[in-house]
């Protein structure tokens, strides 16, 4: 068995869903379970609708909902060529229950109603492919994610309940591979034992995929991207990258941790536990190498990896009294971050002072200082750039250092992270 996940940008288009076709077409006699996101730029459309509902503009959220039934229709019937599908009735019921929240007064809390409204997009394209591949020969049971992820009711970020998803893998998703060889999913969501929706974070589809290959002890699990592979740098900010052939699940999990957007930081843990390997493939070109990510790889192989978080603070703690910044003090501010779910990036600290490099969001970071003016004075400077590099060459460093001013720096090992002000 394996585990495939294709992204938005496979489905941008009724050419590329299509393209997807083609490539699970060239794996017959495969055991397939296909988790799907939503098409495009759904998710984000569907955010606008939720927020218009929740700040009560419901003519706009029911419009914005609309553009979104129209968008989906057309692909379906550009790859179905006809509205006669059933699928047409399961999309109706889908958009029928939307309506029906946007319907409500807003009772709940905003991320309950944004769960509600935003899973939807993985529903409507699910539908749509699997629909589409059972006329193309795929034959495959589209699978409502909804009745295997079990989670609790965090919702925007909800957290899977291990063992009755086991469970429900186990009764539900696993006997239906005697009917048929692809199953077809959902990323992305799931359900709480109230039967309401939820969802696992945002571009949380690899670590759907992730989970099913865990509990089905898939023998590999590819995320099919229109990109050549892993890259050691974002190529919409550096020229001259380069594809990674193999790299392992901790390097990974390191360039996720620093801040770069390649796959879900959630996704390597389940894999690593079963140690399945993770290939990133190209779903124009599948005869591109791609990336295979597993427990060993050789690192001596490995170029420079170049990860640049933008938009950044650092934040400069000093004790009001010059009294030490002691670990009894370290232990008060790490509570106060932790509190408010802050992340700190980077961190230094002196005699009487502590600084940290933490993402600009204006108002937890207002809060944050709010809170710890009662004991210190704070310092903040915003609009920097937090650049890392792993396995990096001097003159390299220099290079992209080059006509910046660098506010904080630590190097460790193979390690150098700047923190800088263009
Ligand atoms: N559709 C969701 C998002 O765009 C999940 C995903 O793409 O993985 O965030
Ligand atoms: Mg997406």
């Amino acid at each position: 068995m394996k585990v495939f996940k294709f992204g938005g940008a496979s489905l941008e288009s009724i050419e590329r869903i299509r393209q997807v076709g083609q490539i699970v077409q060239s794996f017959p006699d495969e055991k397939l379970l296909i988790v799907i996101s939503a098409m495009a730029k759904t998710t984000n459309e569907l955010e606008k609708v939720a927020e218009n509902f929740y700040l009560r503009k419901k003519e706009i959220a029911a419009q914005l909902l609309f553009n979104i039934e129209q968008g989906h229709l057309r692909v379906a019937e550009g790859l179905l060529g006809t509205t006669e599908h059933p699928v047409f009735q399961q999309l109706q019921q889908f958009f029928t229950e939307a309506e029906w929240t946007l319907g409500e007064k807003p009772m709940r809390t905003y991320d309950y109603y944004y769960d509600q409204l935003v899973s939807l997009g993985e529903l409507l394209s699910t539908a749509i492919v699997s629909a589409y591949f059972n006329t193309i020969g795929l034959n495959n049971e589209w699978l409502d994610v909804r009745d295997v992820f079990r989670t609790d009711d965090n919702f925007r970020d909800a957290n899977i309940d291990w063992v009755y998803t086991q469970k429900q893998v186990t009764e539900k998703v696993v006997p239906l591979f005697n009917k048929t060889n692809i199953v077809i999913t959902q990323g992305f969501i799931g359900s709480t034992d109230q039967n309401e929706s939820v969802t696992l974070g945002r571009e949380g589809s690899d670590y759907s995929a992730a989970v099913f290959a865990n509990m089905l002890d898939a023998e590999s699990q590819t995320i099919w991207k229109d990109v050549e592979g892993l890259k050691n740098a974002d190529p919409k900010l550096f020229p001259n990258t380069v594809n990674i052939p193999e790299i392992s699940y901790a390097e990974v999990i390191e360039m996720a941790y620093y801040g770069a957007q390649v796959i879900h930081p959630k996704t390597i843990k389940p894999l690593q536990n079963k140690q399945i390997p993770l290939l990133v493939k190209c779903f124009l070109d599948k005869n591109l190498p791609g990336t295979v990510i597993r427990e060993e790889a050789d690192t001596r192989k490995l170029p420079p990896i170049i990860v640049l978080k933008k938009n950044q603070v650092l934040l400069t703690i000093t004790s009001k009294d010059y009294s030490f910044i002691t670990e009894d003090k370290i232990s008060d501010i790490y509570e106060i971050f932790h509190g408010l779910k802050i992340k700190i990036n980077l961190m230094q600290n002196g005699a009487i002072n502590f600084s940290c490099c933490i993402d600009n969001n204006p108002e937890k970071i207002e809060l944050l200082i709010k809170t710890l003016h009662q004991q210190f004075k704070i310092s903040y400077n915003e609009g920097l750039e937090l650049l890392t590099v792993r396995y990096y060459q001097p003159a390299m460093l220099e290079e992209l250092s080059n006509g910046h001013q660098v506010m904080l720096e630590q190097r460790s090992g193979s390690t150098i992270q700047r923190l800088w002000k263009k």
